[in-house]
C-alpha cells in the first residue's frame, strides 16, 4: 500500500524541525497536511500518494518552462556525467555571466537621454548558491564600498534569511506573523532601518536624518513576498536618485522577478515600457536567484564593475563558496535562460492575464471583496477592496478567506502557494487545456472564500 502524505509528515516531524526544510511548506497558515512530492513534469507535480496537481507554485519561481523541461534535464545530465563539483573555475560560469550581461542590457527601444540614465546594471556578476547569499553579500559589499553601516529596507519585503534582512520581512516571516527572528542581535537589527513601502517621504526623511551613515537601500524590484504589491510609477527611479544624492548604493533584489517577469527582469520592463515616468534608473547592485538556476541551487550578485571589484580576491570584502558556480547548476541555468525566449514570456503573460481576470470574476460573482495585484506575469489576490500599497494594508486584508480557497483548489487538483502572502507562479507549460482545468476549479473555491468567517 502507498504511504500517505500524513504518514510522511508524521515521520518527518521526528527528524526535521516542523517536518519541513523551509517553514511555509508546513501549511501552517492554511492548515491541513502538506503534500510530500515525489516528481514533477511539465505543468504537474505528483505527491507520494500518486496524485497529480497542476502546479502554480513552480518551485516558488524557478520553473518558468514547466517542470523537468527536456532541454534543461539533458543539460543537467550531460554536466553531471562530467562530474558534480570541481571546486575550481569552469568555462561555463563565464558563459552564464555573459548570458546574464547580454540579457540585462538597455533595450533598443530606449534612446536619447534615457538610454544613458538606464545604463546596463550588470557589468560583473559573482555566482553563489542561494538568493539569501546574494543579498547578504550585496549588503556586506555596500557597507564595505561606502564605509557606512546603516541599511534601509522596506516592510514586507523578503530578501532571504540573513540576520540583517529579517526585520519585518515578507514571505514565510509574514506567513508566520513574526516581526523578525529570534537570534538576531539587537545591534544587527538596529542597523536596518525599516520603512513603509511606496512611501518616498519616509525615504527622504530617513536620509535627512541618517544620510551620511546609510550604505544602501535594498528593495524588491517589484515586491511579491507580501502578495504582489507593485511599485508606484517612478518609485524605483526616485530611490536610485535619493540613494545617489547621499552617496549610498541602490541594491535591487530581482531574485524573484529576474528572468521571470521578462527577459531582463523587472528592470527590463520598467526601462523598456514606462520611460520616462518610471524608467531611466540603474541599480548599483542586483541580486538574482530562482530562474537563473533553472531549479538548481544557483544565484548571483551583479552590479557596477567598480563596486563588484571590491569583492575578494580583488577587494577587501570577503565572499566565497564551496559550491559557488557549481557546474551542474550552471548547466541548468544556461539551458533555462537559452530556452526562455520571447514566446515563453508571451505565454506567461497570457496565462497570467487569463487567470487573474477569471479568478477575479469568480470572486466578484460570489461578492468577495478583493483586488488583483499584478507585476508583469506575477499576480496575487488581496482580500481587500482597495489594492494594498504597503505591508500594513496587506496585513489588514481578510486573510481568513484564503485557506478555504486554497483547499478547494487543492482538492480539485490545483496546487497554489500555501499562503496569502505569496504570488502565483505560472509556467510556459500551462497550455490552454491546463488553464481551462484550473478555471473549472475556481468557482467552488470562490464560493468557499465567500463563505469563510473571521476567526473567533
Ligand atoms: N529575495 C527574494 C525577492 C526572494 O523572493 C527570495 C526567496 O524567496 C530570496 C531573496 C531568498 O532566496 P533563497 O530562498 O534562494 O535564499
Amino acid at each position: 500500500m502507498t504511504a500517505t502524505n500524513e504518514h510522511y509528515f508524521t515521520r518527518a516531524k521526528h527528524s526535521i524541525p516542523g517536518g519541513v526544510n523551509s517553514p511555509v511548506r508546513a501549511f501552517g497558515s492554511v492548515g491541513g497536511t502538506p503534500r510530500f512530492m515525489v516528481s514533477a513534469r511539465g505543468p504537474y507535480i505528483t505527491d507520494a500518494e500518486g496524485r497529480d496537481y497542476i502546479d502554480l507554485v513552480n518551485s516558488w519561481g524557478p520553473a518558468i518552462l514547466g517542470h523537468a523541461h527536456p532541454r534543461v534535464i539533458e543539460a543537467v545530465q550531460a554536466a553531471a556525467s562530467r562530474g558534480l563539483s570541481f571546486g575550481a573555475s569552469t568555462p561555463a560560469e563565464t558563459e552564464l555571466a555573459e548570458l546574464v550581461r547580454e540579457r540585462v542590457s538597455v533595450p533598443e527601444s530606449v534612446d536619447g537621454p534615457h538610454r544613458h540614465a538606464a545604463a546596463a546594471p550588470v557589468e560583473k556578476i559573482r555566482l553563489v548558491s542561494t538568493g539569501t547569499e546574494a543579498t547578504m553579500t550585496a549588503i556586506r559589499l555596500a557597507r564595505g564600498f561606502t564605509g557606512r553601516d546603516l541599511l534601509v529596507k522596506f516592510a514586507g519585503h523578503y530578501h532571504g534569511h540573513s540576520d540583517a534582512l529579517l526585520a519585518e520581512a515578507g514571505s514565510g516571516v509574514a506567513t508566520l506573523a513574526l516581526p523578525g527572528s529570534a537570534g538576531v542581535t539587537a545591534a544587527t537589527a538596529a542597523q536596518t532601518l525599516v520603512l513603509p513601502y511606496n512611501d518616498l517621504d519616509a525615504v527622504r526623511a530617513v536620509f535627512a536624518e541618517h544620510g551620511p551613515n546609510i550604505a544602501g537601500i535594498i528593495v524588491e524590484a517589484a515586491p511579491a513576498n507580501m502578495g504582489v504589491v507593485p511599485p508606484s510609477r517612478g518609485f524605483n527611479r526616485a530611490l536610485s536618485q535619493i540613494a545617489h544624492e547621499h552617496g549610498a548604493l541602490l541594491i535591487v533584489d530581482e531574485v524573484l522577478t529576474g528572468f521571470r517577469v521578462g527577459s531582463a527582469g523587472w528592470w527590463g520592463l520598467e526601462a523598456a515600457s514606462i520611460v520616462p515616468d518610471g524608467g531611466g534608473w540603474t541599480p548599483d547592485l542586483v541580486a538574482f536567484g530562482k530562474v537563473i538556476g533553472g531549479g538548481m541551487p544557483l544565484a548571483g550578485l551583479g552590479g557596477r564593475a567598480d563596486v563588484m571589484d571590491f569583492l575578494a580576491p580583488l577587494g577587501p570584502v570577503y565572499q566565497a563558496g564551496t559550491l559557488s558556480g557549481n557546474p551542474v547548476a550552471v548547466a541548468a541555468g544556461i539551458a533555462t535562460l537559452r530556452a526562455a525566449d520571447a514566446a515563453v514570456y508571451a505565454r506567461l503573460d497570457a496565462v497570467a492575464d487569463t487567470l487573474s481576470t477569471e479568478v477575479s470574476s469568480a470572486l466578484s460573482a460570489e461578492g468577495v471583496e478583493h483586488s488583483v495585484q499584478r507585476a508583469g506575469n506575477l499576480f496575487s489576490f488581496a482580500f481587500a477592496a482597495d489594492a494594498p500599497r504597503d505591508y500594513a494594508a496587506v496585513k489588514a486584508q481578510e486573510g481568513f478567506r484564503y485557506p478555504p480557497f486554497f483547499h478547494a483548489m487543492l482538492s480539485a487538483g490545483v496546487s497554489l502557494p500555501p499562503s496569502v502572502f505569496e504570488a502565483w507562479f505560472v509556467s510556459a507549460a500551462h497550455d490552454d487545456e491546463i488553464v481551462s482545468r484550473i478555471l473549472e476549479a475556481v468557482p467552488a473555491a470562490a464560493k468557499a472564500a465567500g463563505a469563510a468567517t473571521p476567526p473567533a
